[in-house]
């Protein structure tokens, strides 16, 4: 259940991030898209990371996906220049930004609403430049997007006519396939695509242009991306997978990349272990949209044990007599890596033989 040596140069807790786990999900999710012919564009939300965006480029992603104006101006100042904004920007300190973005970096964001692609359209056409806009459609979330042919379409229209805006596609994003159960997820992936596609199709036919059409979540990834007409896919966790992907199927635990080191600093009954991780290292986050696959608060390597409680910096380990002793380090599989990562200020990037390298995440906090 791991060795007082584990990793004694560093301080728990600490990001563990396994360098061949790693590599071989970039790998697979690259493969994926380029077995159907389709575009990936990682959402980077997962890691915020230039090191990873980098190497998720290197292995062929045509560019990044970003859920906040903080974390695209952070990519953009790190050089990489094709940036999908999946969300809406909205306000005028926000489309200043925005505006500003642009002229250093390609980049685009999700509309929703007429009143908001007037309000980037008067910012772009003010400063004589053209902004590419996504169409956010609802497959099933319920969260964002439209969903109404009669609506899009009007939506479509709207931007048409307005200057300093160019409609490039339709984005949407699956995440109740969440919810589970597991056996859903093909079909939910499938309906993912279709309903683009089938979208898609009636806004051609009512004489627009859509170059790309975008879909994307971990889960819905492999069945989405094999629907004929989807463009691009737009996966983020699965760089490094976590304990909400192994509680849907959707990953083995061998295939999470992401860990938390932590020290047993007490024992204080036979059947009870306490870490120096708490809500503060692992977030209290049990899965969003619905999800129920995961118990406790994240996965002890090695054993079949989670983390039952948390307080900000304690994390219990209620077991049945497994040996823990004080000052032993323990990983910890966390549920939701996203929400981990934003909690760190660097990964350590390691294999069997120790540290290769201290990873920032440089869009820490980049909640803005
Ligand atoms: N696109 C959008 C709009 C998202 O909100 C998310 C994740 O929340 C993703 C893509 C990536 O999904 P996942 O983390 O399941 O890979």
């Amino acid at each position: 259940m791991g060795a007082a040596d584990l990793f004694p140069e560093l301080p728990t807790p600490s990001l563990l991030l396994e360098q061949a786990i790693l590599e071989s999900n970039i790998r697979r999710m690259q493969r994926l898209a380029d077995m159907h012919g389709v575009a990936l564009r990682p959402h980077i939300k997962t890691h915020k990371s230039l090191d990873l965006a980098r190497r998720q480029l290197k292995e062929g992603a045509v560019g990044i996906a970003v859920a906040k104006l903080g974390e695209a101006e952070v990519m953009a100042a790190g050089g990489i220049v094709d940036i999908q904004i999946a969300n809406q920007v909205v306000g005028v300190r926000n489309i200043d930004r925005l505006v500003a973005l642009a002229s250093r970096a390609r980049v685009s964001c999700a509309v929703d609403s007429i009143g908001n692609a007037q309000a980037l359209s008067g910012a772009f056409a003010d400063g004589g430049k053209v902004l590419t806009v996504m169409l956010d459609i609802d497959t099933g979330l319920h969260r964002c997007g439209l969903s109404d042919h009669g609506d899009i379409k009007a939506l479509a229209a709207a931007i048409d006519k307005l200057p300093g805006l160019s409609l490039k596609g339709l984005l949407t994003h699956a995440g109740h396939a969440y919810a589970g159960p597991p056996e859903n997820i093909a079909a939910l992936g499938r309906e993912e695509g279709e309903t683009m596609v089938r979208l898609a199709g009636q806004l051609r036919a009512d004489g627009f242009t859509l170059e790309t059409i975008s879909v994307g979540s971990t889960p819905t990834a492999p069945h989405a991306v094999a629907i004929a007409g989807v463009t691009e896919l737009r996966p983020g966790n699965y760089v490094f997978h976590d304990m909400i992907q192994v509680g849907l199927g959707v990953a083995t635990q061998e295939q999470c990349a992401l860990s938390i080191l932590a020290t047993v600093i007490s024992t204080p009954t036979t059947t009870r272990a306490v870490i120096d991780a708490g809500s503060k290292a692992l977030s209290s986050d049990m899965g969003a949209h619905g999800n129920r696959s995961v118990i406790g608060y994240g996965r002890v390597v090695g054993s079949k044990l989670t983390v039952t409680r948390l307080s900000e910096e304690h994390g219990v380990i209620e077991h049945t007599g497994e040996d823990f002793r004080v000052g032993q380090r323990v990983r910890i599989i966390p549920n939701h890596a996203c929400a981990v990562v934003n909690l760190f200020d660097v990964m350590y990037l390691c294999d069997v033989a120790g540290v290769i390298a201290e990873w920032p995440v440089h869009a820490r906090g980049r909640s803005d």
